[in-house]
């Protein structure tokens, strides 16, 4: 078994300090003050099974992940992170430790892309079930629980690519009623805007490829729990299974973990003014952030994070033609997928992200766009918007 790392990160330090610190010690033996990059597989033994720090091959372990899996842990208040070559392999090596064939889970309706496409065209194979529900509303999500049976409620707050908001605590209280453990797809807001497992929440699940990365250089995922046993289990499925990320990843996503809180509160300040254009500009019928006081989850993203996060959905009044007109338009929003990076990108949900949720209950409205607002001058950002809606037209 590679060793089991537990959070040892001061916890009364502020949240900027431990991405800094957490797991990120000066190197014992040069006193570099960044984690070394350790490209290595095979760790020497002095005499069979004599390991030096605990490592002997780095698909069980590697020091560099180890940093990274340690700061995860402190930004997310958690006892173990678990860090994987991506936020689907992340998602995939979680469910088959906690489920097995027979078992049910609860979907957001308007889950990540794939996160749906892995229950409903991979783990369906395997003999678990799914049920979508509403997650905002915890009444609708307790109806559609099969008592016995529903092992797992996944949530997504806020969600992809309509921003819904879920209250984790009355979720947890839902979920653990009925035995079932609640998973809180953490991407969208990062450990910094949100903590889920103070929450109730019983997993944390990341794309580090997203805003703990953030700088669209790297794909990655991660899980945080709390409990111990919980924390062993996934440990050795992270091995057995292998779906772990190579050093040189684990520390591209650790050097962006660094400036999370910075970059977090540029990103909300930039979709706060960018929302503001949108809200009174003629060519757009709606916009979805929960920093909207009329946004029906504003009074729980208001209780349950400290800011409303840097992404941005909004609906073309011109129709489909229209919003891909406003898509094709922009010259600094880049027209791509994926979205927590410094640079700001634009995207066509319905075409793009969520064309694989075509024709199911999770379908995107044809006139949405979805932005995610990076760290730009705010004055460029908004007159490149301007420019695109002015397109919209045709
Ligand atoms: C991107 C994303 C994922 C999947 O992560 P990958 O790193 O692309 O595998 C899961 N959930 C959300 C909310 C995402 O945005």
């Amino acid at each position: 078994m590679p060793p089991v790392t537990e959070n040892r990160a001061d916890s009364q330090q502020g949240f900027a300090t431990r991405a800094i610190h957490a797991g990120q010690e000066p190197d014992p033996q040069t006193g570099a003050v960044v984690p070394p990059i350790h490209q290595v597989s095979t760790f020497k033994q002095d005499g069979v099974g004599g390991l030096r720090g605990g490592y002997e091959y780095s698909r069980s372990a590697n020091p560099t992940r180890t940093a990274l899996e340690e700061c995860l842990a402190a930004l997310e208040g958690g006892l173990r992170a678990l860090a994987f070559a991506s936020g689907l392999a992340a998602e995939d090596t979680l469910l088959r430790t906690v489920l097995s064939p027979g078992d049910h889970v609860v979907l957001p309706d308007d889950a990540y892309g794939g996160t749906y496409r892995l229950f409903a065209r991979v783990l369906q194979r395997w003999g678990v079930e799914h049920t979508a529900a509403h997650m905002p509303d915890a009444t609708a999500v307790a109806a559609v629980i099969q008592p016995g049976r529903t092992k797992l409620v996944w949530v997504e707050t806020p969600s992809n690519p309509l921003l819904g908001v879920s209250d984790i605590a009355a979720l947890a209280a839902v979920a653990h009623a009925a035995g079932a453990l609640l998973v809180v797809d953490n991407t969208f807001a990062s450990p910094y805007l949100q903590q889920p497992l103070a929450l109730g929440a019983d997993v944390v699940v990341h794309s580090t490829t997203k805003y703990l990365g953030g700088h669209s250089d790297v794909v990655g995922g991660a899980l945080v729990v709390s409990d111990a046993e919980l924390a062993q289990q996934l440990v050795f499925h992270q091995n057995a299974m292998g779906a772990v990320p190579g050093p040189f990843d684990s520390w591209l996503v650790l050097r962006g973990a660094k400036t999370l809180a910075v970059r977090m509160d540029r990103h909300c300040e930039n979709a706060r003014a960018v929302v503001a254009l949108l809200k009174d500009h003629p060519e757009v019928s709606q916009v979805f952030w929960p920093g909207l006081p009329e946004h029906d989850g504003h009074e729980v993203a208001a209780r349950q994070m400290r800011d409303f996060g840097g992404m941005v959905s909004f609906r073309v009044r011109g129709g489909l033609d229209a919003a891909l007109r406003v898509c094709a338009a922009t010259r600094i929003f880049t027209l791509a997928e994926s979205l927590g990076g410094v640079e700001s990108l634009i995207e066509h949900p319905g075409k793009m992200t969520h064309a694989s949720v075509a024709g199911s209950a999770l379908e995107v409205p044809a006139d949405l766009v979805r932005l995610s607002v990076g760290i730009e001058d705010i004055e460029d950002l908004l007159h490149d918007l301007e420019q695109a809606l002015a397109a919209a037209k045709g």
